[in-house]
């Protein structure tokens, strides 16, 4: 059996990995002139190592990450309104981005990979399985559910980079009124943050400005950094299906959402290691992705509305006291309840798959 991947970000070179693990013949079609990934960090939630471990890549993903779990939810003063405790807790792997990329793609041998392979449809692709993994703008998809509404803005800009430090900072997210921060720190001292704001689209708007008055070390940390990238937060309204004839929707593609729960990349790599669970069955691929990572969408959008999208003072100010007051048990499962996945069971402990064998 053949696919072709659509498209060599993280969903795809995971898609690429998965599927070779249970046998199949796999190309990977990525239309940019080399295989990389920009972006500053990405925390790999246990749903995602889980999914990492089935690929056989999690001590890599480990050796290159840091592992953490200390931190929690804070005001823009800095006081902790939820602080989750060191122990007792499954780590989340803080990487960059561009290392969990490297760790995908050295898992794939070069001759597989084409780059400056822009693909324009589906109809020309020889293959049993097309997997349509190229990002939020897909083209596949639109080809493919031509009825289905593109992108839409989310109603805020994120900024995000890596400050040079060194710091030694606990994982942690600030929500103040109509913006919000993440600093997720590596372990070479390094910090990945990202800081975003409720704006119109490409609103000429200066990060350092607007998160001036944030607590420490928020604004030494975006006015520290070099290179500094600047994303309109877009999401895709949610889909009838991921699946139409052989083509399978996955990634950014299939269910793009706002970065608030930390999760669109988590997703991608779930949605890979189900699509060759299953054996490339679509039918069962979307009815196992399609329900979880809509629920992880709505989830993000309802972070969302009592995060960044919270302005009144008076509404803030509620929220964060039943923060505060929330017991601390409460607070973890909130913080961890999309976390619980684990690999479907189609799956044999060494990857391999009674479907395709
Ligand atoms: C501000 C922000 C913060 C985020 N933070 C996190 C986080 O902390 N944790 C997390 O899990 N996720 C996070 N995400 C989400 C995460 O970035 C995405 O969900 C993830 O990168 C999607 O991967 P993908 O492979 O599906 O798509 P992409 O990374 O978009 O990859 C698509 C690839 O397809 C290629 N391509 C496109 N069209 C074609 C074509 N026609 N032919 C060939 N190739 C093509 C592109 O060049 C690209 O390489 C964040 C997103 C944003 C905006």
């Amino acid at each position: 059996m053949k696919a072709i991947v659509v498209g060599g970000g993280i969903g795809g070179l995971a898609a690429a990995v998965s599927l070779r693990r249970v046998g199949w013949e796999v190309e990977v079609h990525e239309r940019a002139a080399s295989f990389g990934e920009i972006g500053a960090g990405v925390g790999v939630m246990p749903n995602a190592m889980r999914a990492l471990e089935w690929m056989g890549l999690d001590d890599e993903a480990r050796r290159l990450g840091t592992p953490r779990v200390s931190g929690g939810i804070r005001a823009v003063d800095g006081r902790w309104l939820v602080h989750m405790p060191d122990v007792g807790q499954e780590k989340v792997i803080a990487m960059h981005r561009a290392d969990l990329h490297g760790v995908l793609l050295r898992a794939l041998p070069s001759e597989i990979l084409f780059n400056d392979a822009e693909v324009s449809g589906a109809d020309d692709l020889d293959a049993d399985l097309v997997v349509a993994a190229d990002g939020i703008n897909s083209r596949l998809r639109a080809e493919v559910l031509p009825d289905a509404p593109g992108p839409v803005y989310a109603g805020a800009t994120a900024w995000r980079g890596v400050a040079p430090g060194p710091y030694d900072l606990p994982i942690s997210q600030t929500l103040g009124p109509g913006g919000e921060a993440g600093i997720l720190p590596l372990g070479d001292g390094r910090v990945c943050w990202y800081v975003a704001a409720v704006a119109p689209a490409q609103a000429d708007l200066d990060p350092v400005e607007l998160f001036a008055g944030w607590h420490d070390p928020l604004p030494s940390l975006v006015a520290s950094t070099a290179d500094v990238i600047r994303h309109d937060i877009y999401q895709l309204p949610l889909l009838p299906t991921f699946v139409k004839g052989r083509v399978a929707l996955l990634g950014d593609a299939a269910h793009a959402m706002t970065p608030y729960l930390g999760q669109g990349a988590c997703m991608a790599l779930e949605d890979a290691v189900t699509l060759a669970a299953v054996g490339g069955d679509l039918t069962r691929y979307d009815a196992l992705r399609r329900p979880r990572t809509q629920s992880v969408w709505k989830g993000s959008r309802i972070a969302g509305r009592f995060g960044i999208e919270m302005r009144s003072p008076i509404a803030v100010t509620l929220r964060n006291l039943a923060l505060r007051m929330m017991p601390l048990s409460a607070g973890i499962r909130g913080m961890t309840r999309f976390s619980a996945w684990e690999v479907p069971t189609e799956v044999h402990s060494n990857g391999s798959n009674s479907a395709v064998s």
